[in-house]
């Protein structure tokens, strides 16, 4: 098996490196800007250059280049070692610009896609509400079209950086009529109007980065829709089909091993480091197997990409066992703390494919890794996918009940 990337890819790495050589970090008076200017600076000259944004239209704000899931890994992996800011992330650029590209109108596009891509303009996303999170087709904030305009209330929970964002996008029941799932359209919020009330929670690292967001008679114009009325059920799953540029990436998860690794070789296990201790060496072998089977695992899910096949089900795979390692290698490290685990936790843990410093970013970072096995779909909702759509399995009996 080759796993090498060939002579072509190669020689585009040296390009992307020559780029980054070049362009990151920033000199002389730009050197001096805050980060978020920094990485504004640095993000339009790589989407000039053909590195960012790739798969967005040039008429929208991106470089519009051939799908080529190789040269985009490739490009990470450079921009990773070189610490240079990537695409713009968040929720904005992740979901709701392949949703406008896919489902919205022009002017839509026109508006928003590019300020989000360079991470001027920001968003949340107002899916969950108590009660319905995993059931997520029984939500009840209700829209009603008043004159011109969706006149909207109710209550969204869990939502990330509410407390920052620009803008919502949001679903909401405007057919109380239609049957569940049809009843839901998808609309676009102005977050900085009167009706809208953010209530920080606080998470147990002690940080508030999501929210509770009341929403009372919240008005948006009555084109602020993408798709039709009652198809915002069918909105919300396009995104999935747009991950053509990205793979299941072992990378951060390989940073977060090798920074387990030294961790083990600093630790003290009855006088020796803790790497020597047999008990230790079994748990870090087991993860170190699990590890490069994910990481093949994401090989996989390029090959399919690169031959133009949907890798289906390989994708949720990688996301359920990118989440457990991590748990398992947080765990392991809290182990090796001892009761320095037992400090207040810092920061957000592992960062830009770098591993935590120090027992308060370790501790932050297993915070974090029981928070990412809920966010986006349970880890139990995808073995339920991965069972019902992969193995044939029958659907789940608490999905039939509820339809
Ligand atoms: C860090 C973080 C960030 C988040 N950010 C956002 C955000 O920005 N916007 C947003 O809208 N939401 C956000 N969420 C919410 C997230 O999408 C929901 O928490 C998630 O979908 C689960 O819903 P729930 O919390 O209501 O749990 P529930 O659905 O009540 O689930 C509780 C438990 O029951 C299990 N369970 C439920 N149904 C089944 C089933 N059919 N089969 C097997 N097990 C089942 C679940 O796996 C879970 O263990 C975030 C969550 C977290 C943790």
């Amino acid at each position: 098996m080759d796993l090498s990337y060939g002579a072509e890819y190669e020689q585009y790495r040296g390009e992307v490196a020559a780029f980054l050589k070049a362009n990151w970090p920033l000199e002389g008076d730009e050197a001096g800007l805050s980060h978020a200017e920094q990485a504004l600076v640095f993000r339009k000259r790589a989407i000039e250059a053909g590195f960012l944004a790739r798969s967005i239209p040039k008429a929208y704000g991106g470089s519009e280049q051939p799908a080529d899931a190789l040269r985009g890994q490739i490009i990470r992996e450079e921009f990773g070692k070189a610490h240079a800011p990537g695409d713009a992330r968040g929720i904005g650029t992740m979901m709701l610009v392949p949703t406008l590209l896919d489902r919205g109108e022009e002017w839509q596009k026109q508006k928003w896609v590019g300020p989000t891509v360079l991470g001027e303009t920001t968003w949340c996303q107002g899916y969950s509400e108590p009660g319905s999170g995993s059931d997520l087709a029984s939500l009840k904030t209700r829209g009603e079209l008043v004159g011109d305009g969706w006149v909207i209330n109710g209550q969204k929970i869990w939502t990330s950086g509410a407390h920052r964002a620009d803008y919502m996008f949001c679903l909401v029941r405007t057919e109380p009529e239609a049957q569940k799932h049809a009843g839901i359209s998808y609309l676009l919020i102005d977050m900085k109007q009167p009706g809208i009330d953010v209530r920080p929670l606080k998470m147990m690292t002690g940080t508030s980065e999501f929210n509770e967001v009341f929403l009372n008679d919240v008005k948006t114009p009555k084109d602020w829709i993408v798709g039709k009325r009652g198809e915002g059920w069918l909105v919300s799953r396009t995104t999935l089909k747009h991950e053509r540029n990205s793979i299941g990436d072992a990378s951060a998860t390989e940073a977060l091993f090798k920074g387990l690794l030294d961790l083990a070789r600093r630790s003290k296990r009855g006088g020796q480091p803790a790497i020597e201790d047999p008990a230790v060496r079994q748990r870090l072998g087991e993860i170190e197997g699990y590890m490069l089977s994910h990481k093949y695992s994401g090989y996989r899910q390029l090959s399919a990409q690169l031959k133009g096949e949907n890798p289906g089900l390989i994708a949720t795979m990688n996301k359920l066992n990118s989440t457990n390692i991590a748990h398992r290698i947080a765990k392991l490290a809290l182990d090796l703390l001892g009761d320095d685990g037992m400090l207040d936790p810092q920061g957000q843990g592992a960062l830009m494919g770098m591993a935590p410093k120090g027992a308060p970013g370790w501790l932050s970072q297993y915070m974090s890794s029981l928070g990412v096995a809920i966010a986006g779909g349970t880890a139990n909702i995808q073995r339920n996918v991965i069972g019902e759509r992969g193995l044939g399995l029958p659907r789940d009996m608490a999905v039939q009940r509820s339809k």
